[in-house]
């Protein structure tokens, strides 16, 4: 994939503000910061979308990401909260279609929003959709 940015930056063909980088991880500034601060977790393979990415390398992004945000929590940015954001698919806003974890610091008036609406559901309705989805989840989660 010679066209991802994210594999450019993995293979050392674009430039990278780097904060992290293991075996199955990277995590890296984002070119375009929602707020100062904000950081990219993205696995070393080029994997999709958030049903691509593997239970050990899933892990390590949420580990990662925890440990940036406590980081950004630690002083190094204005930060008075943190956001972790994945987008899967093109519908919920993904433009790199190489899987990352957005970790972000919020504070108030940073002009950041996540707008819906947030409707209070029937109950049938929220135990129809439970039961549909126990039935693709399965009880181990996998
Ligand atoms: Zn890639």
């Amino acid at each position: 994939m010679s066209d991802c940015v994210f594999c450019l930056i993995r293979d050392g063909r674009a430039p990278v503000s780097l904060v992290h980088s293991d075996a199955l991880v990277l995590a890296f500034m984002d070119l375009n910061p929602v707020t100062p601060g904000h950081v990219l977790v993205v696995p070393r393979e080029h994997v999709v979308g958030l049903g691509d990415v593997d239970d050990e390398v899933g892990a390590r992004m949420w580990r990662v990401a925890r440990r940036v945000g406590t980081a950004l929590r630690g002083g190094a940015v204005r930060c008075e909260g943190v956001n972790l954001f994945l987008a899967d698919g093109e519908a919920a806003g993904q433009e790199v279609f190489h899987a990352h974890l957005h970790v972000f610091p919020r504070f108030v008036g940073d002009g950041f929003s996540l707008r819906g609406v947030w409707e209070e559901a029937d109950r049938a309705v929220l135990d129809d959709h439970a039961e549909r989805l126990r039935a693709l989840v399965g009880q181990d989660g996998g």
